[in-house]
């Protein structure tokens, strides 16, 4: 049997339930057999983190202990190059069965972002697009993605069939969290409870993490 896998890339600086009800409720819905957060190490398209690669990933791994659907993959981590999405999708393809479904979760203002990618044309040789659309989003892709969408996109995700090369939207209200809100309010001396894991929670005070300005 084919299998079923979502990849969920983010600086995760530090995760939070925002990533991660999200990633869970794509994984349940589409009946994913994994769904792989994958840390960044040098994100191209913004500063660098805050903590420690190998932080981020000790976090990452403790908050979906236990979790079988949910796995970390470090892979972007292992590499010294900037985390460029082309390379990790040919990387996880060489593991994979030539019939193993690959999904790519993309938030809409990520997709939106997708001309300005190294490589962006192949991506969709590798892997179908997950985008996660939020209901109250009105805005147009951009004109370099109309084609692109005209050509590849289905209505019902369900429908996602094949390996790779289609896109398709899932609606999903995310929960307003933010990494940059979490590090904010632990450089201010506040608590992070009920925003993050436990697990995660004891690592950051463990570690004395995001103390500092942000
Ligand atoms: P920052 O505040 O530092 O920009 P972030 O909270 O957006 O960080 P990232 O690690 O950049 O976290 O996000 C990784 C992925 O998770 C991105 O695709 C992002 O759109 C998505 N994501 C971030 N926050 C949420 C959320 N609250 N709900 C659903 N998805 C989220």
């Amino acid at each position: 049997m084919a299998k079923r896998i979502g990849i969920l890339g983010g600086t995760f600086d530090p995760v939070h339930i925002g990533h991660l009800r999200s990633a869970l409720e794509v994984a349940e819905s589409l009946g994913l057999d994994e769904l792989r957060l994958i840390p960044s190490a040098r994100p191209p398209h913004r500063g660098e983190p805050q903590v420690r690669a190998a932080d981020r990933l000790a976090m990452a791994e403790q908050a979906v202990a236990g979790m079988a659907l949910l796995q970390v993959d470090d892979r972007e981590l292992k590499r010294d190059k900037p985390s460029y999405s082309i390379d990790t999708l040919e990387s996880l393809r060489a593991e994979l069965a030539a019939d193993d479904q690959l999904f790519l979760l993309l938030g809409w203002d990520a997709f939106c972002g997708l001309p300005s990618w190294h490589r962006w044309q192949e991506l969709l040789q590798h892997c179908h697009i997950l985008v996660l659309q939020r209901p109250d989003a009105d805005s147009e892709a951009p004109e370099a993605l109309q084609n692109l969408l005209a050509a590849r996109s289905i209505s019902d995700p369900l429908s996602l069939s094949g390996p790779s090369g289609q896109i398709s939207f899932i609606w999903q209200t995310p929960l307003a969290v933010s990494a940059s809100q979490i590090r904010a309010l632990l450089a201010n001396g506040q608590s992070v409870r009920f925003l993050v894991p436990d697990a995660v929670l004891a690592y950051i005070h463990a570690h004395g993490l995001y103390r500092g300005a942000n």
